[in-house]
């Protein structure tokens, strides 16, 4: 059987005709930057989110970026971020001129650790990012505790967790603002680069929408220094097409990832266990391992193929070199680079796949001891 890690053709196939006709009509109303789709997609968006308004941009760097400017972070101030996480997380900060400051994950959610951020809080702290990786919701409530004491915004890093659950409420609106990413492999992804934000404070999404358009409020009039980070009509009618569909299939990887963590072997591998304060969504399924390197080729030579979903942590990126960082600082972010493999969990895999996928990765240890 092969299998591939990620396999966005199936239901790209499927919903081809729908795509082709969604591109007619957006190629007919002319709708391209901003306009008509992207219209039609932040109502939708927000709606299913429970939010007052989203605003679409080009892409999940550009939903952080705005973001921190429309905090008004800059230089000067210090942000807190886990040191475990897509670059772009880190983004929020470097890209206005503040300082990163890491801090290590809980090991049992891979997201931010609550416990380790109030040690890193200095005066000119101003804000805390915190990652729902792989679709699983950091335990927010603790942060914004912290946050409230110390008064310091919390953003959700929700590129990966669309639709997750934090007590009842959406990611993404839990904090005060919330940014997302319609990547292609995202679990709501677009068939190119996409983004958004939302938030419960209507004058912080009201800049970002001003920011997205070279800082005009009325066409060829600037008030502030602004960007070209719309979100194009185009991405928009592709996910117009996929949104009212993405709930069931959140599910399915729900039921996926509810398979592995029943049935492989628990004496040898680390699955993700699920957490009283919100449901992930399984964008990324990781397992950790005692051999990644020999478990992943073993599952390559069986024609599973998997991915390491981060190698390398933030604090050793060379691009964050200077920020002084080393071995052994952030002891769970570095287990989970060296020693987690990702499996495949898009929802189109059908249950024979996955029953061999079990069965495979379960007959490794047996082989292995
Ligand atoms: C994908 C991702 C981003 C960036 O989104 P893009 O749309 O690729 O710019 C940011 N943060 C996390 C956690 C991500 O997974």
């Amino acid at each position: 059987m092969k299998i591939p890690y990620i396999d966005l053709h199936r239901w790209h196939q499927e919903l081809k005709p729908e795509l082709m006709e969604a591109f007619s009509r957006t190629i007919d109303h002319g709708g391209f930057c901003l306009g008509k789709e992207v219209d039609d997609f932040e109502k939708a968006f927000a709606s299913e989110m429970g939010a007052s308004r989203c605003v679409a941009v080009g892409s999940g760097t550009e939903a952080l970026h705005l973001t921190a400017l429309a905090l008004g972070i800059g230089p000067g101030d210090e942000i807190i971020i886990p040191s475990f996480t897509f670059i772009a997380s880190a983004w929020f900060a470097q890209y206005v001129g503040a300082k990163i400051v890491f801090a290590d994950i809980d090991p049992a959610t891979y997201t931010i650790n609550p416990d380790c951020i109030e040690a890193l809080i200095t005066d000119r702290t101003k804000a805390i990012v915190a990652v729902h990786l792989y679709g699983q919701p950091a335990n927010v409530d603790p942060i914004l505790k912290i946050a409230a004491k110390h008064g310091l915004k919390v953003v959700e890093d929700a590129a990966q967790a669309c639709f997750a659950e934090y007590k009842g409420k959406s990611a993404g609106l839990v904090g005060d603002a919330g940014t997302f990413s319609f990547y292609p492999s995202k679990a709501l992804g677009a068939l190119g680069e996409g983004g958004c934000v939302v938030s419960n404070d209507e004058e912080l999404l009201e800049r970002v929408s001003i920011l997205r358009v070279h800082g005009s409020k009325e066409r060829y009039y600037s008030h502030y220094i602004g960007y070209n980070n719309r979100m194009e009509g185009l991405q928009a009618a592709s996910l117009n097409v996929k949104l009212p569909k993405i709930r069931s299939k959140i599910v399915r990887r729900q039921e996926i990832a509810r398979r592995y963590i029943e049935e492989i072997d628990p004496e040898k591998f680390q699955v993700p266990l699920p957490v009283d304060w919100g449901a992930s969504i399984y964008s990324v399924f990781t397992i950790l391992c005692q051999d990644r390197e020999a478990l992943r080729s073993f599952l390559s030579e069986k024609g599973i193929g998997t991915d390491i979903v981060y190698p390398v942590p933030l604090h050793r990126q060379p691009c964050f070199a200077e920020l002084g960082y080393r071995d052994g600082d952030f002891p769970h972010s570095e287990n989970a680079a060296d020693n987690s493999l990702s499996l495949p969990i898009y929802p189109e895999l059908r249950d024979e796949e996955i029953d061999y996928i079990i069965d495979t990765i379960n007959s490794f240890c047996c082989s292995a001891k």
